[in-house]
């Protein structure tokens, strides 16, 4: 978590506001400056001017920090702590209330979140790819047990952002199976249980969510894990409309019990997972 709030420092920023400052004459006022360009100067003038910059380098000093700061807030709610451009505030509000509802319908399906407060880190779009790289626009970590998003525009309801609301609580899905198995959901469990689940959240449980949330059930004919995602999300859909949502929390149990996934599995749903897939398949 350090790494996120203490690297950003904006040098490129003190940078310019100090040339931002001096060009205003603020930091260096131009008669200063031509007091010692000026050949014949009377030794009493330098010594004002070098008086004043003494008066304006430590006031200059104390501006730096509060500039940086500026940068960066963190506002925390009933479930999650957001830490976001300052700009961005009243966008996170709204993001906020709208989301600690949905963790509470999450927590009322799968069981209370064990941890403290879920970080939620809102970068802006180029920012999270140079730091992330290009192979998703939000992920959870389990190392931090975090939540980094990317967004093109903070405004929840345009066309161009990236989904927030359904992006943190598939994300957020993630940390629930953490939390409640004590692993990594990819080392828990199969990676289309994982994604299917956090994609089954997406779709039931965001209250506005720009993406489709009726899917009729279909057909799969590919190994789960060639779309973990789609298949991973019928799957799962299929084994709550046969064993109820309930299911997942037992399933969750058994794995925290030290279970392994296949076995708290077909102990789960009565189903080997060679079994769920020629069900999917022949459906
Ligand atoms: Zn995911």
């Amino acid at each position: 978590m350090s790494l996120f709030v203490g690297d950003r420092v904006p040098t490129p920023v003190v940078g310019l506001n100090m040339r931002l400052l001096i060009r205003l004459g603020i930091l260096f006022p131009k008669w200063a400056f031509q007091q010692e360009e000026d050949p014949p100067v009377r030794p009493r003038h330098r010594g004002h001017a070098t008086f004043i910059l003494l008066l304006v380098l430590p006031t200059v000093g104390l501006m730096i920090p509060n500039l940086a700061a500026a940068q960066q807030e963190s506002r925390e709610t009933g479930r999650f702590l957001f830490i976001y451009n300052a700009q961005d505030r009243e966008h996170v509000d709204t993001l906020a209330n709208l989301l600690d509802g949905v963790f509470s319908d999450l927590e009322g399906a799968f069981g209370t979140f064990p941890w403290p407060k879920l970080p939620v880190y809102l970068h802006p779009y180029a920012e999270y790819r140079s730091r992330f790289g290009n192979a998703s626009d939000a992920h959870y970590t389990p190392q931090e047990r975090a939540i980094h998003i990317g967004y093109v525009a903070m405004t929840p309801r345009s066309t161009t952002d990236l989904r927030m609301e359904a992006y943190v609580i598939h994300e957020a899905a993630h940390a629930f199976q953490h939390a409640l198995t004590g692993l990594h959901p990819y080392a828990g469990s199969p990676i289309w249980f994982a994604e299917g689940l956090a994609r089954y959240c997406e779709r039931h449980f965001v209250r506005n969510s720009p993406f489709p949330t009726a899917i009729a059930p279909q057909q799969v004919l590919s190994p789960l894990d060639a779309n973990p995602y789609e298949n991973g999300y019928q799957a799962i859909d299929y084994l709550i409309a046969r064993a109820g949502m309930g299911s997942i929390a037992q399933l969750f149990g058994r794995i925290a019990n030290g279970v392994p996934f296949a076995q708290a599995f077909t102990q789960t749903y009565g189903l080997t997972i060679p079994e769920l897939q020629a069900a999917l398949r022949n459906r």
